[in-house]
C-alpha cells in the first residue's frame, strides 16, 4: 500500500482564499443585485496589460519556433546565458551589487522557488516566520515536515515567529534566540512595511553571527520609490555569505499569468553539514535544477529579457506607478476615515487597522456586505494580521475610486 505524506495532514483546513471565495459567493447568491457591484481589492494579482515591449518579444519568439533556423529546443536548466546576463546586470551590478552571471537561476515564479529552496536545506533546521507572512512560507515548510502539528489561533509547533506590530512598523527585529534559516519579505506582502539598511544590516550580522541563512523575497522591489530603502538584500555587505533572494517578474512586469522569476544564490552562500563541513548552496541550487526541471520556455525566457530593454524599464515603471498612485488613493481615503494604516508608499498593498472593536474577519464581513467591497482579513496572515486588514492597489483607478468612497461605511 502506498503511504502518502501524512505532513499534508497538518495543514489547518480554513485557508484564507478558498474561505474569502466561500464568502463573497455565498453573499453574491444571496444579493444578486448586489453581486455585480463588487470590488476585490482582496488577492494580490496584477489587473494591468503585459508591457508592449514584452508582447512584440513574445511574438518574435513565438516566430522563432516557426523556423528551422531559429527554432529551439532545450535550453539550459537555469535559463540562457542573454538572460541571466541581462539580469545579473540590469538589477544588481549596475546598481553596485557583485552578482555573477551564473548566481542567477531563471524559473517559472518565487512562490515554486520559495518552495524548491527547501529541497536543499536539511531536516532539524529552526526556521523563522514573519506574522504577519505570506503563507507560501508556512504551508511549505509544513508540507516538508519543518513543524510540528497546527496549534491554536492557527500557529505550528516549531517553527519560530517573528511578530509584527505598530509597535515595530511591522519589521521584526531579529529573535534573541539562533535560527537556522529566516524568511525575511520587503517590500513586505501583506503589510507594505519597508526595511530600512540598518535593520537589514542588523538581521546580517545576526545571520553571520548564527550562521542562519536569509531567504529574502524582493517579489515588490520595483515599488520601492525612497532611495533610502534598499531594493535588494545584497545591498547590505556581507549578504552575499547569508542570502539566497528571490525576485518575480509577476508584480513588477504583470507576469502573473505568463510566469516567470529567479533566484539569486552567490556562490559565497554556505551550509552546514551534520559532520560540520561547509558546502556551498551553490552547487545543491545547481543540481538540483539540473535534475528537477528543463527551464523556462523559450518566448518567457524572451519575454523576461524584454523588461531590461530601455522601453521594458520605462513600462515597469509606468506599470508600478500605476499601481502606487492607486496606493496613495487608498492611503488618503483610510486616513480621511481616521484609521491608521501602514504600506502603500513603497509597496503595493495599505495594511489597515479596523476601526475600534472589530475584528478582522468582522471589518471584512462589514465590507462585503454594505460596501461590496472584498478586502484580505488580517487574521488570514497569522495571529499577528488579528484587527488588521489588507486592501490591494491592483486594480483599475476608477476600482479604486469607487473603492475610496465605499471605504466611508468603516467610519460607523
Ligand atoms: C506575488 C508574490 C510573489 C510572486 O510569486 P510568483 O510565483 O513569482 O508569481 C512572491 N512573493 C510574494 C510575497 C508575493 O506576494
Amino acid at each position: 500500500m502506498a503511504r502518502i505524506n501524512e505532513h499534508f495532514l497538518k495543514l489547518s483546513a480554513g485557508y484564507l482564499f478558498p474561505e474569502i471565495a466561500r464568502r463573497v459567493q455565498g453573499f453574491a447568491a444571496a444579493h444578486p443585485a448586489l453581486a455585480p457591484r463588487i470590488i476585490r481589492c482582496g488577492i494580490g494579482d496584477v489587473t494591468e496589460p503585459l508591457p508592449h515591449a514584452t508582447i512584440k518579444a513574445l511574438h518574435a519568439a513565438v516566430d522563432d519556433l516557426a523556423t528551422h533556423e531559429r527554432f529551439k529546443g532545450y535550453g539550459p536548466a537555469t535559463g540562457h546565458e542573454f538572460v541571466r546576463a541581462a539580469i545579473a546586470q540590469g538589477d544588481f551590478r549596475s546598481r553596485g551589487m557583485d552578482i555573477a552571471d551564473d548566481e542567477i537561476f531563471l524559473s517559472d515564479g518565487s512562490k515554486p522557488d520559495a518552495s524548491a529552496a527547501l529541497e536543499i536545506l536539511g531536516s532539524g533546521n529552526r526556521i523563522a516566520v514573519p506574522d504577519p507572512v505570506y503563507p507560501v512560507y508556512v504551508d511549505t515548510n509544513v508540507m516538508a515536515g519543518n513543524t510540528g502539528p497546527a496549534l491554536e489561533g492557527g500557529r505550528y509547533q516549531g517553527l519560530a515567529y517573528l511578530p509584527g506590530t505598530p509597535g515595530n512598523g511591522f519589521v521584526a527585529d531579529p529573535p534573541t534566540e539562533a535560527v537556522d534559516v529566516a524568511y525575511l519579505c520587503f517590500p513586505n506582502n501583506p503589510t507594505g512595511a519597508v526595511a530600512t539598511r540598518a535593520q537589514l544590516e542588523a538581521w546580517v550580522a545576526y545571520a553571520h553571527r548564527h550562521g542562519t541563512i536569509l531567504l529574502f523575497d524582493a517579489a515588490y522591489e520595483a515599488y520601492v520609490r525612497d532611495p533610502a530603502v534598499p531594493r535588494s538584500i545584497y545591498e547590505i555587505p556581507g549578504a552575499r555569505e547569508v542570502a539566497m533572494e528571490f525576485r518575480s517578474f509577476s508584480k513588477n512586469g504583470g507576469f502573473t499569468g505568463l510566469r516567470c522569476g529567479y533566484t539569486v544564490c552567490p556562490k559565497s552562500l554556505m551550509g552546514t553539514t551534520s559532520t560540520g563541513d561547509r558546502v556551498p548552496l551553490h552547487r545543491l541550487w545547481s543540481r538540483r535544477w539540473a535534475t528537477c526541471s528543463n527551464g523556462v520556455s523559450w518566448p518567457v525566457q524572451c519575454a523576461a529579457a524584454s523588461l531590461y530593454t530601455d522601453e521594458g524599464q520605462r513600462e515597469v515603471k509606468a506599470l508600478t506607478d500605476f499601481y502606487l498612485a492607486n496606493a496613495a488613493l487608498l492611503r488618503s481615503a483610510v486616513q480621511g476615515l481616521g484609521l491608521r494604516c501602514w504600506g502603500g508608499t513603497n509597496a503595493p498593498y495599505v495594511w489597515v487597522e479596523c476601526p475600534e472593536g472589530l475584528l478582522s474577519w468582522q471589518a471584512f464581513d462589514l465590507l462585503l456586505e454594505k460596501a461590496q467591497v472584498v478586502i484580505t482579513p488580517g487574521a488570514g496572515f497569522g495571529s499577528c494580521g488579528e484587527g488588521f486588514f489588507r486592501i490591494s492597489a491592483f486594480n483599475s483607478r476608477a476600482n479604486i475610486h469607487e473603492t475610496c468612497e465605499r471605504l466611508a461605511v468603516l467610519a460607523g
